[in-house]
């Protein structure tokens, strides 16, 4: 019993370790992996539910790692918070949405808005709205074209500073959108008083509707708050027939997800641009 007890605590201590030596290798990489040109945007279409075409992208990054392959965001991005590099992978991700937008205008002649994602580290504690400004100038981007998501989470850790960087970013004239919307449990009155031009309903609650009716009033709940406040509403995460159905008939705006497309490379959404493109 004793050797069991023993050996638990060895197979406890080496996962530990091994998690130890991945995070640090992240940490490591991270450092670099900028410069070397490892990260890479994907690109998902977001569906105008009403008319069924694309009405914009979300940029969602990867890390090409030469070792370990493609790494999903939820894998770096926590650590890139703690060590600071999201400054760096925040401006590269805008600067590099920016250029798309640009490239995707002279390939096909429309322009396409693009919404990145951005830290609650970012807005609370970084020149954000300086960098947004002068990346913008610098790619001569419409601000228009480009939506901030951000959780509810940067709220709850500095409600001054939030609401401070909102209306600077609003003067600047980029769209915001609430992102993972419903589940942070809020206070929402609190919305009504944001310039906050977009909520986007998290994912949990799109992938729960078929189980009960209960979970089918929540969302209609949160689509209707969010009508009743004049925002866009944008659901995420329909991957099926039934969930498109039920959004479309709720009077949900924006539609993503699998269902409509997964997220693109760059050489994907050529191809899913060129198939969406009347002949
Ligand atoms: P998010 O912003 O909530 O992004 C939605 C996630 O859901 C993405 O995962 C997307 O690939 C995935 N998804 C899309 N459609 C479906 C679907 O139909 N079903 C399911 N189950 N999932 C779907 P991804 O790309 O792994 O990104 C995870 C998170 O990483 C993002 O969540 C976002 O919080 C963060 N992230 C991604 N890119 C960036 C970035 O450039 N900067 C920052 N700060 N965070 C990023
Ligand atoms: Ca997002
Ligand atoms: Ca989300
Ligand atoms: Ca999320």
């Amino acid at each position: 019993a004793k050797n069991a007890g023993k050996n638990k605590v060895q197979m406890f201590s080496g996962s530990l370790a091994q998690q130890l030596g991945e995070r640090n290798e992240i940490e490591y990489g991270l450092g670099h992996a900028l410069q070397r040109q490892e990260l890479m945007l994907y690109y998902q279409p977001q569906i105008n539910m009403q008319h069924g075409n694309i009405s914009a992208l979300e940029a969602l990054i990867r890390w090409q790692h030469p070792e370990r392959g493609l790494i999903p965001p939820d894998q770096f991005i926590p650590v890139a918070e703690e060590t600071g590099h999201i400054f760096a992978i925040g401006e590269w991700v805008l600067q590099t949405a920016c250029k798309k937008i640009k490239a995707m205008q002279t390939e096909w002649g429309y322009l396409v808005p693009i919404a990145v994602n951005v830290s609650p580290i970012q807005f609370l504690r970084g020149n954000l709205v300086e960098t947004v400004q002068r990346v913008l100038r610098q790619e001569r981007v419409p601000p228009h074209l480009i939506t901030l998501e951000v959780t509810e989470n940067a709220r709850f850790k500095d409600e001054a500073m939030f609401t401070r960087t909102l209306e600077q970013l609003k003067r600047l004239g980029v769209c915001i959108a609430i992102d993972d919307f419903g589940i942070g449990y809020s206070n929402m009155a609190y919305l009504k008083n944001y310039p906050i031009d977009e909520l986007k309903i998290d994912k949990a609650f799109v992938q729960d509707l078929e189980q009960s009716v209960t979970n089918g009033n929540i969302l209609l709940a949160l689509i209707n708050l969010g009508k009743s406040l004049h925002k866009s509403v944008t659901a995420e995460g329909i991957e099926n027939e039934y969930q498109h159905r039920f959004l479309l008939h709720s009077g949900c705006d924006v539609g993503q997800g699998y269902y409509y497309s997964k997220p693109l490379s760059d050489e994907a959404l050529a191809q899913f641009m060129r198939e969406q493109r009347p002949k």
